[in-house]
């Protein structure tokens, strides 16, 4: 995908990880733990022959068990959590005169990468939530562990990503505690498809699972991390209504929906009207950053953006729905990936990430509240200019450029 422009590694390679989870599978030593990203439910039957956007959850759950992972989680549920935490950090910076604004997302970290390196002055504005990957792996790693009663380094955490950059996110220093990886391994969609195929699982006759308690559930706002806005959109749908009480007026977000590059939202929270910007592709976003530098920001009828808080960034055309590890296709289908994720929002049971029963109790159980201690050791980061080479390991291709042919 255009994410490998960015790819800390310029890998716009795919370093492929599946001998290693299959010797893990096969040696069974660990306690094995799986998490499927928001936007590849979306896409992996089309691995199997099938139209776009035929999502298939339930069937990914029941092929990751015949597999043999023994735990399958929701890093849906993750997108929830890390909108509990960066919701609730826009809301705080939004209070304090001397904080950073906007701020802007830290979810993609192709993003993140070329802002560590081509732009260390904006570190300030990134959100420090981890991304709902990250998330995903500290929290099955400390507080799952200890509901099964199993040492962290005895979890093998798997997650099934749209992204190559990702494989890099998990070797990150910050994501590590005493050099055991949060998430060990993370597998693009082609990889687990190739596994399933393997293991000559048959699509069509694998009967729809679920996933496991208790990170195994999610909202649909979780669900709209797949594609260009959602972040935003999410985030909002919480902040929004933690601050006033009331439900956001735009549930359905339409000024940041769709495969336009630079999008423009218009918020207006306690009779203060704001701004929201939602970009995706590698050439918008150094665009917007060049004329944001020089204080140049307009809108489409040449006014001034002055009243930006929030900026969701995502280096993929579409967002990871038309990430680096997604099925090849033609980038026509980006419209078809991108309506089966809205169509879904209404099979789920909740629609705010706050109103997820399972995160609630998360936060119950185990880290009290969003911005807690316990939470921000565990669900946040921090970054730091980058001007290294970086190392040849995940340069090792095996797989070609574009997933658009
Ligand atoms: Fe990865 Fe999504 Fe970012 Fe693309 S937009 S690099 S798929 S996180």
């Amino acid at each position: 995908g255009q994410c490998s422009v960015f790819c800390p590694t310029g890998a716009i390679s795919e370093y492929d990880n599946t001998p290693e989870v299959e010797r893990e599978l096969e040696s069974g030593g660990k306690t094995l733990v799986v998490g499927i990203a928001p936007s590849v439910r979306v896409t992996l039957s089309e691995e199997f022959g099938k139209a776009p956007g035929e999502i298939s959850a339930g069937k990914f759950a029941s092929a990751l068990r015949m597999l043999g992972f023994q735990y399958v989680f929701d890093v849906q549920f993750f997108a929830d959590l890390t909108i509990m935490e960066e919701g609730s950090e826009l809301l705080k910076r939004l209070k304090d005169p001397d904080a950073v604004l906007p701020m802007f997302t830290s979810c993609c970290p192709a993003w993140i990468n070329m802002v560590e390196k081509l732009y260390p002055e904006l570190i300030p504005h990134l959100s420090s939530a981890k991304s709902p990957q990250q998330m995903f792996g500290a929290i099955v790693k400390s507080y799952f562990a200890k509901k099964i009663k199993v040492k962290r380094k005895d979890i093998y955490c798997v997650s099934i990503m749209p992204c190559t950059a990702k494989k890099q996110e998990l070797r990150r220093e910050q994501m590590q505690t005493n050099g055991i990886r949060d998430v060990d391994v993370s597998l693009t969609v082609r990889e687990i498809a190739r596994m399933f195929k393997k293991k000559n699982i048959d699509w069509e006759k694998i009967v729809e699972g679920e996933f496991d308690d208790p990170l195994g559930t999610s909202s649909s706002s979780g669900s709209l991390f797949a594609a260009t806005g959602g972040v935003m959109e999410a985030a909002l749908r919480t902040a929004y209504e933690i601050e006033t009480g009331e439900i956001f007026p735009k549930l359905t977000f339409q000024e940041i929906r769709g495969l336009e590059k630079f999008k423009l939202g218009e918020v207006t929270i306690k009779n203060k009207e704001l701004q929201v910007g939602v970009l995706n592709s590698g050439a918008a976003i150094h665009d917007f950053i060049h004329k944001f530098k020089k204080g140049d920001l307009q809108t489409a009828k040449n006014e001034k953006i002055s009243n930006l808080i929030f900026v969701e960034f995502m280096a993929c055309p579409g967002g990871c729905i038309g990430g680096g590890g997604q099925p090849r296709s033609s980038i026509n289908i980006l419209p078809q990936r991108i309506e089966a994720v809205y169509n879904n929002e209404f099979s789920l049971p909740f629609r705010k990430s706050h109103d997820n029963e399972k995160i609630k109790e998360l936060y119950s159980e185990f880290l009290k509240e969003p911005l807690s201690e316990k939470s921000e050791e565990l669900l946040h980061t921090r970054y730091k200019p980058n001007q290294r080479h970086e190392e040849a390991e995940v340069h090792k291709s095996t797989d070609t450029l574009s997933i658009f042919q």
